[in-house]
């Protein structure tokens, strides 16, 4: 395999963790871009970056220049492409800079990858996306595929609708060798602390309210971070350039499910009486929440053989032990910034 690939955003959560599958798996060389907004965090990779086979670049993908001269300073033949705003709260408070990052972003990638690619060769553009740009499901509406609709309904999802056009329109128009895929809700080792499943296992270790949206009804169809970055490896290596697969865990669950899970794990793990289910508070649900997304992935397992491995409630218990026995990372990234979001998000703890 030649080329360098370029993995943008390799600091954050699912990039990360394909940072090291990728290395793992497939032996490449990797040029991490990732501009360490609060979400991002080295200490996800820097094991890896002993400067043989991973670099390290801080920079934004906003800036074309640096873009452009990443592409001139490297054979990229390979663009995994993480890099964005992805909190659906933050995209209501602000969405200034979803518009920048999750569009302008993308654009400078792909104009960056247009002028320096002559010829398709082994080229790939993997631009990371979610199902939530295809809006909300009802509860016996078919599950979402390659064929379904754009409706998205939070700016976060709109901005990552529009970059997924982009994407269309550059594979279409330009012959760009691109492939999107729209993927279901992660969990997994690593992932920021405002997301749902961190926090709640979190709070429930540490004996806090378990904020809930609303009912806690929504369904969400959960995806180990490991699952979904074994389907990235197996896009970017044997997709088909110009197609988009959908990816997901064959896991539909509410988030009370979810919620409930993590918090029998807790009180298993702790062993002392816990019943953290009693800390659940429901709270103003999200505007524009959707009640329900799920995935059905036929053609990438049929394409490529993938299949998800991990089933949420047999997952869980380690993942909750991953953050319980990783609290200096968690304390860290929870440190500073994300105190004061917390506490205008859910008051006080
Ligand atoms: P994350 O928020 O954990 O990580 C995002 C990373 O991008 C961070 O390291 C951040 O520093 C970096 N970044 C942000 N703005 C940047 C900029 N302007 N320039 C350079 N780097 C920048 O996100 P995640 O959960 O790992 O999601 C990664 C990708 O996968 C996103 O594109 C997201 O839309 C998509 N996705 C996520 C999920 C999920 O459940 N988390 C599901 C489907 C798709």
């Amino acid at each position: 395999m030649s080329g360098v690939w370029l993995v943008t955003g390799g600091a954050g959560f699912i990039g990360g963790n394909f940072v090291r599958l990728a290395l793992r798996e497939a032996g490449v060389r990797m040029v991490v871009l990732d501009a360490l907004t609060y979400a991002g965090d080295l200490g996800r990779i820097d094991d890896l970056l002993d400067g043989s086979r991973v670099e390290f670049v801080r920079g934004d993908i906003r800036d074309p220049g640096l873009v452009r001269e990443l592409f001139a300073r490297h054979e990229v033949s390979k663009v995994i492409h993480f890099a964005a705003e992805t909190h659906v709260d933050r995209s209501i408070d602000g969405p200034r800079d979803f518009i920048s990052t999750n569009i302008e972003g993308t654009v400078n990638l792909l104009e960056a990858a247009r002028a320096a690619w002559r010829d398709d060769g082994d080229k790939v553009f993997l631009h990371v996306s979610t199902d939530e740009v295809f809006g909300a499901l009802g509860l016996d509406d078919a599950p979402f595929d390659e064929g379904s609709p754009y409706r998205p309904n939070s700016p976060y999802a709109a901005t990552k609708a529009a970059a997924d056009h982009i994407v269309r329109a550059w594979r279409n128009t330009y012959g760009l060798p691109a492939i999107v895929t729209n993927c279901s809700n992660n969990y997994g080792a690593w992932q920021h602390p405002e997301k749902l499943v961190p926090l709640i296992i979190l709070n429930a270790w540490e004996g806090r309210e378990l904020p809930i949206y609303g009912d806690g009804l929504q369904v969400r169809d959960w995806l180990h971070v490991e699952d979904h970055c074994e389907a990235l490896l197996a896009v970017a290596t044997r997709g088909r350039p110009g197609e988009t697969y959908v990816i997901g865990g064959a896991a539909e669950r509410s988030n009370l499910d979810i919620v409930h899970a993590i918090c029998d794990c807790v009180d298993r793990l702790k062993g002392d009486g816990t019943a953290s289910r009693a800390l659940i508070r429901h709270v103003a649900d999200r505007p524009g929440h959707d009640r329900r997304y799920a995935i059905n992935f036929a053609k990438i397992a049929r394409e490529l053989g993938w299949r998800p491995r991990h089933a949420p409630e047999a997952a869980l218990p380690e993942v909750v032990r991953w953050y319980v026995g990783n609290k200096g990372w968690v304390d860290r990234v929870r440190s500073g910034e994300y105190q004061e979001y917390y506490q205008n998000r859910y008051g006080a703890p």
